[in-house]
């Protein structure tokens, strides 16, 4: 396919990569790539390389909007990151919508990774449905939700945050708190917790090696992961009645260790008798977050005030 005459840009921008797609209206991938994010170099290093990027894919299409998944908490309605990892030089307080924009001669929309991956499977991927949740289970565990098709951000942009709500251990979270999902279904956690078990330190890629390859601890581990995940989809399916839950992340290319555990808590553990909830893999894999991005350009074009 070739490149559209006036394109959409998505742009995921993470802690260690950024990656950008060029999509044509249907969502069709007309270019990617991908950089070194200098996340320790500031800001304005971060917009150098992204603007780079995006000139690169978008040689002879010109830009019509661009949209941004950025890691951190963000102002969508400003395009500035309100807070940051420690990852993060400089990107706490940073107006990377303005800046981006001004480079790139194109009005830029931002929103968190996590909204952006909801977006992506909402416009173009498994999220069937008005009423979604989706939850990404990578380095920490995110959330975000879409009621009667429209993501909600909430009055402080933290709407849908499931990772960090509590009762699922008695382990400390990275925010500080005690027992939140996080603590049991990040891939963070599923590492910490096989070591604990075991003795033996392994990233979860390898813990989901050796649960294929028979280890109980392994096993366990995702089981317990797949569980709490479920518990917490139930939970916020139980109060705003999402049908559907899509799961994302680099732990949910471990589908088949959390999928017995995710059926097993359906069964013994739905919202209400009768009111069906799917939980689903994400199916637009590692370009989730850029095509939901290109999907918020898209739709900030349409109605530019939310
Ligand atoms: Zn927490």
């Amino acid at each position: 396919m070739g490149i559209e005459d006036s394109a959409l840009v998505g742009i995921d921008i993470g802690g260690t990569k950024i990656a950008a797609v060029l999509v044509d209206e249907a969502g069709a991938i007309c270019a990617r790539g991908a950089v070194a994010a200098p996340a320790s170099s500031g800001g304005d290093a971060m917009v150098d390389a992204a603007a780079g990027l995006v000139t690169r894919l978008a040689v002879g299409a010109s830009v019509r909007a661009v949209g941004v998944g950025a890691a951190g908490v963000v102002d969508h309605r400003t395009g500035e990151i309100r807070a940051a990892s420690e990852l993060f030089h400089d990107w706490a307080g940073y107006p990377l919508g303005d800046r981006l924009s001004a480079r790139l001669e194109a009005p830029v929309r931002v929103e968190n990774d996590v909204n952006a991956f909801l977006l992506g499977e909402l416009a173009w991927g498994a999220a069937q449905g008005a009423d979604v949740l989706g939850v990404m289970l990578g380095t920490g565990v995110g959330g975000a939700v879409a009621l009667d098709g429209v993501l909600r951000h909430g009055p402080h942009g933290a709407a849908g945050e499931i990772g960090h709500t509590p009762g699922y251990s008695d382990i400390r979270c990275t925010c500080g708190q005690v027992g939140h999902l996080e603590t049991v279904a990040s891939g963070t956690s599923i590492a910490r917790r096989y070591a604990q078990r075991t003795g033996s330190s392994a990233d979860a890629a390898q813990v989901a090696e050796y649960a294929r390859a028979g280890d109980p601890d392994a096993a366990a581990v995702f089981d317990d992961a797949g569980r709490a995940l479920t518990l917490a989809c139930a939970t916020v399916s139980g109060i705003v009645e999402v049908g559907t839950a899509v799961i994302g992340g680099g732990v949910a290319r471990s589908w088949d260790l959390l999928e017995p555990a995710i059926a097993r808590t359906l069964r013994t553990d739905a919202p209400i008798s009768g009111v069906p909830l799917r939980i689903v893999p994400g199916s637009l894999g590692g370009d989730a977050v850029a095509l939901g991005a290109a999907s918020a350009a898209r739709s900030h074009l349409q109605t530019p005030v939310l």
